[in-house]
């Protein structure tokens, strides 16, 4: 194998490496929008009010009315 074709090589594969890094980090932006991607999203049922917290929570009170709400199931 010749000098040149090695960095032929490396270079496509830095490429590919980049290319998939590219597309995965877009998607998991899509997917989760400008939200924290670990917090779970709520929405109020009396209220409205939609509101993120952590995921280890199952139930969380709204900071608007106080009520308990369930999590949004994508
Ligand atoms: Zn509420």
């Amino acid at each position: 194998m010749t000098i040149s074709a090695m960095i032929v090589i490396y270079v496509a594969l830095a490429l590919g490496a980049l290319c998939t890094l590219g597309i995965y980090s877009e998607m998991r932006r899509r997917r989760f929008g400008p939200m924290h991607p670990e917090d779970r999203i709520f929405r109020c049922d009396q209220c409205g009010y939609v509101y993120t917290d952590d995921p280890d929570v199952d139930r969380s009170r709204c900071m608007q009315c106080g009520k308990l709400n369930d999590p949004i199931a994508f």
